[in-house]
């Protein structure tokens, strides 16, 4: 039906409003209602929706009458025709309506007229629009005013529509699709809400930033999609476990974020530690079985009485997960302590090495098949002033950011030198191997492991026992950090095999793996990391990993060695699989040997 120029006419006032940018949606909603109201000659404007009540959403009235928010049954509205036969209503004079005139809008409210149209947004009935005024009208209403108020009534659930598109969009854009977590923008809308707050009411809170450990080799090992599961089923486990009023986000790849609110440092280490311990004991299924993870996590504590920014709180618990992840993992670094280790760690690192209070705890190797010791590896430990035995993860890393790693391993190595050729000197057989690191600052310096070999040729001048080409010791190199540089560690560690020292490969299946290692290095042992160990008898592809590994390594006349032994049953299982060696609790500790006096398990 064409409208007529009179609607016309009116439409055109309102689309001035609609088209005023300076109003949002719901503004725009409020003064095209009085512009319609007015257009209408009513006095008042209500948009409602309806489902077993009416929910006044939108609403024109100078008299203040309505108000949001305001709700009553369905039935008890005039509206409810409207509803009811989904079609516009005009009652040009309610004291006249055989229906209505008992009506409270009639007979409280002394309203005379009342118009009224259906309401849809999208395919689904909405509600509707009202108008009342107060004085009976000259004219009766026109077909012109009923055509006017269902365009508008149109256009209203038209706008709806968009507001209701916009905020699913908005909350779309704000949810990490995977996980359904809120996603990182969502995070830091959120943080920046929570940090107002805390600043308002003083109360103290905390953010942790959680990274699953190891969680390439999930990818590598059973591909993406798993992955993809695993970061889902982690999801699901961590937001079971928070307490009310804390929350969790998805805040990178495999880092998610949790917000601890009134927490001191105590409670903090508390929850997360809970969190951690709640996420390591449950495994997640996959269609490739059950595999267990762990996570660190770095926390920062808010500051009040410094005014701490926000950046700076995440950019602490960021650098005590990092703190977390060096320290080995599965484990919850508060970031004050993080500050205090590393105050303490560079200084008495120092010390230490100056006072040759740096030393070796040696752990031992089994031949898997025979059962018995072939070997053992020299680990660093620093004896802290009040003689407390502190372990390398404790201070590997401050070693490594102060530059003095090189130190830590040039020291180890001499005293498993002067060990090796003492045990030597005592009968013990040659034949037994003696494991230590070399980090790659230390290869990286020709004059330390010209220095080295100085030192052994030494060492061994002075050993009554006969030499053999293939002397004792073996270095572990690691292969985390060479993974672009095969020719120069060749070349680094060459002097090192032409003197008869033999080369162990560290940490293989760490993830940064690649049989590329195998083929271009010369190493004469295999060392498969931990994590594979613990996880292979749960987990058939792990075992199948393992043994592609050994298999491979038989043809190439490379001893393996599985670290992280814990327990009979996996040294049984190694043993069938043709892995050579073993090493882990299940055979022993890490042992200081203090000039074989005493023996002090750690
Ligand atoms: P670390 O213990 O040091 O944290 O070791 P990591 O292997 O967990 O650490 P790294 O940061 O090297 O690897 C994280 C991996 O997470 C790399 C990336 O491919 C993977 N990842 C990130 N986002 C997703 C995702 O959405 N799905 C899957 N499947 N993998 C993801
Ligand atoms: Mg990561
Ligand atoms: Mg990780």
């Amino acid at each position: 039906m064409p409208t007529s120029l009179a609607t016309q006419d009116r439409m055109h006032t309102l689309w001035q409003v609609a088209t005023d940018r300076s109003l949002d949606q719901h503004q725009k909603i409020d003064a095209m209602l009085k512009a319609a109201t007015l257009a209408l000659d009513m006095d008042v404007a209500l948009l409602g929706e309806t489902n077993s009540e009416y929910i006044l959403r939108h609403v024109y009235d100078i008299s203040g009458l309505f108000q949001l928010p305001w709700q009553i049954a369905l039935d008890q509205t005039v509206c409810y025709q409207v509803q009811l036969h989904q079609q516009s209503v005009f009652l040009d004079d309610l004291a006249a309506d055989p229906v209505y005139r008992q009506h409270p809008l009639f007979t409280q409210f002394k309203f005379a007229v009342y118009a009224g149209a259906p309401l849809w947004v999208g395919d689904m009935p909405y509600g509707s629009l009202s108008f009342l005024r107060r004085t009976p009208r000259q004219q009766p209403y026109t077909p012109d005013d009923k055509t006017f108020m269902e365009l508008l009534a149109a256009w209203f659930g038209q706008m709806l529509l968009q507001i209701e598109q916009q905020s699913e969009l908005r909350a779309q854009a704000l949810t990490d699709m995977l996980t359904g977590l809120p996603n990182r923008r969502a995070a830091e809308i959120r943080l920046a809400e929570e940090f107002a707050r805390s600043q308002r009411d003083g109360l103290p809170f905390a953010i942790a930033i959680c990274d699953l450990d190891r969680f390439k080799l999930i990818n590598d090992h059973y591909g993406h999609e798993i992955g993809d599961r695993v970061l889902q089923a982690t999801a699901h486990t961590l937001h079971n476990q928070m307490r009310e009023g804390d929350w969790l986000a998805r805040w990178g790849g495999e880092e998610f974020l949790v917000y601890l609110h009134q927490v001191d440092h105590a409670q903090a280490f508390s929850v997360m530690d809970r969190l951690r311990q709640a996420y390591q004991q449950f495994p997640i299924s996959t269609a490739h079985g059950m595999l267990k993870l762990s996570l660190s996590a770095g926390v920062s504590v808010s500051q009040n009485e410094t005014a701490t920014e926000l950046t700076r709180i995440l950019a602490e618990a960021d650098s005590a997960l990092y703190e977390a992840k060096n320290a080995g993992r599965d484990r919850v670094i508060m970031h004050q302590a993080a500050q205090r280790n590393m105050r303490w760690k560079a200084g008495e690192l120092q010390s230490a090495l100056h006072d040759a209070r740096v030393i070796p705890a040696y752990q031992v190797m089994m031949d898997l098949r025979s059962n018995t010791a072939v070997a053992d590896e020299a680990l660093a430990r620093l004896v802290g002033k009040d003689g407390r035995i502190i372990p390398a993860a404790d201070f590997i890393e401050a070693a490594e950011g102060l530059q003095l790693i090189h130190l830590v391993d040039e020291t180890i190595v001499r005293q498993a030198m002067s060990r090796c050729a003492t045990r030597l000197g005592a009968g013990a057989s040659g034949a037994f191997a003696h494991f230590v690191n070399l980090s790659p600052q230390f290869l990286a310096r020709p004059e330390l492991v010209q220095q080295l070999l100085t030192n052994a040729q030494q060492i061994c001048g002075s050993c009554s026992v006969a030499q053999d080409a293939i002397k004792p010791l073996v270095f572990e190199i690691t292969e985390r950090q060479f993974i672009s540089n095969f020719d120069l560690l060749v070349r680094e560690v060459q002097p090192l095999l032409d003197y008869g020292f033999r080369l162990a490969l560290d940490d293989f299946g760490s993830g940064f793996s690649s049989f590329l290692y195998l083929a271009k290095l010369p190493i004469s042992f295999l060392k498969i990391e931990g994590w594979m160990v613990a996880n292979m008898r749960h987990n058939p592809k792990i075992k199948d990993m393992i043994q592609s590994i050994v298999d491979l390594c038989l043809r190439q006349n490379i001893t393996t060695i599985a670290e992280n032994v814990e327990d009979a049953e996996t040294a049984e299982l190694l043993l069938e699989m043709g892995v050579n060696w073993g090493q882990g609790f299940h055979f022993g500790r890490p042992q200081l040997d203090m000039n074989s006096q005493a023996i002090v398990t750690l």
